[in-house]
């Protein structure tokens, strides 16, 4: 609950009206339903998402938080008796698993099909894109310029061996941007890359993007990667060493002069035998809604996947830059791949 507090009062701030008197005077009738959620998004703001649409709308959420893979064989074993009405992933690759698995089934509304840009969702309506969010690399100010981090390609380059922190190569975050390489350079050249990562690493492979960030700032690397909404999370910490490792660190949008930051989705859609189909629905369109876009870009630091709603002034800040305008769904294509050149090149 104190983690939660300060989310609380930055959503406040933001003028975040789940928590408005009327909002909170909504019938919490029995008659309203619940719905199910599966998800594998880790995030404390989501219970405000969760909690802004059971206001809204009188229906009771049950979450059910998983790794992506637990998600998906837990579904493929509950079959057409899985409870599951709603599926949320981080990362488009992980929405590409779902789908292959056939856990979705196709769904559209006007509301979806007005708000969410078509690049961020699937063509078939089998999931949605609802935030946005960049993979960049994280530098320590003191020891690294800004020009030197310029590129996915610096991270591979003589002048950081030993001084690259990473995670492993089967972290979906990972494993997309690699899609992505690969999907620009051709796979020679993107075995090349992980190579020359591997070669610069300064630790096995390790931890979370947080943990990353932390390690730069400890100065056991000084390079790594991560997702932006991690180093505002540390920014906007209450706990000091959180703020001293945002404040030493930097963040680089990689390939401006190029094809523009590697950038993903995290989004869902409808269990394919989703018992409160109604409700699952009205979610999703809540999702898209203004209310919890600003949820989901105030207390977790991510882009908002709706054009025209507003970012708070620390999103706000890093939102200015070149995206590659890729769509997300070679990702998925592209998964295996991206782990065979990831075992090649001993990116553990
Ligand atoms: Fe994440």
């Amino acid at each position: 609950m104190s983690r939660l507090l300060p989310i609380l009062l930055a959503a406040a701030a933001l003028g975040v009206s789940a928590c408005s008197p009327a909002k909170q005077a909504a019938p919490e009738s029995a008659s309203a339903g619940s719905l199910n959620i599966y998800t594998a998004r880790h995030y404390d703001a989501d219970t405000l998402v969760y909690d802004g649409f059971t206001k809204a709308t009188g229906i009771k959420v049950n979450r059910l938080e998983m790794q992506p893979d637990q998600l998906v064989e837990r579904m493929k074993a509950e079959g057409e008796a899985s409870p599951a009405d709603v599926i949320l992933m981080a990362d488009a690759g992980a929405l590409w698993r779902a789908e292959s698995a056939g856990l979705f089934q196709p769904i559209t509304t006007p509301t979806l099909e007005k708000r969410i840009p078509v690049a961020l969702r699937d063509p078939k309506g089998l999931w949605w894109g609802f935030t946005r969010r960049a993979r960049v690399i994280a530098y320590d100010k003191a020891a690294v310029k800004p020009e030197e981090v310029a590129t996915y390609e610096a991270l591979a380059s003589p002048r950081f061996k030993g001084k690259v922190c990473v995670r492993s190569s089967d972290n979906v975050y990972n494993l997309s941007l690699m899609a992505a390489l690969i999907e620009h350079w051709g796979e020679p050249k993107a075995l090349a890359w992980a190579k020359g990562v591997v070669a610069n690493m300064a630790r096995p492979p390790q931890g979370g993007d947080i943990d990353q960030i932390r390690a730069v700032e400890a100065g056991a690397c000084q390079v790594a990667l991560t997702n932006t909404y991690y180093y505002l999370r540390l920014a906007a910490s209450p706990d000091a060493a959180d703020k001293a490792a945002a404040a030493r660190v930097a963040l680089s949008f990689p390939e401006q002069a190029g094809v523009g930051t590697h950038t993903n989705v995290s989004g869902g859609g409808l269990a394919a035998h989703a018992p409160n189909k109604a409700a699952a629905v009205k979610f999703l369109d809540y999702l898209a809604s203004d209310e919890a876009q600003a949820i989901f870009a105030g207390a977790n630091h991510e882009y908002p996947a709706v054009m025209g709603v507003p970012s708070p002034p620390d999103v706000a800040a890093i939102s200015q830059f070149k995206a590659d305008p890729m769509a997300v769904t070679v990702y998925g294509e592209r998964q295996a791949q991206a782990q065979s050149l990831y075992d090649q090149a001993g990116w553990r």
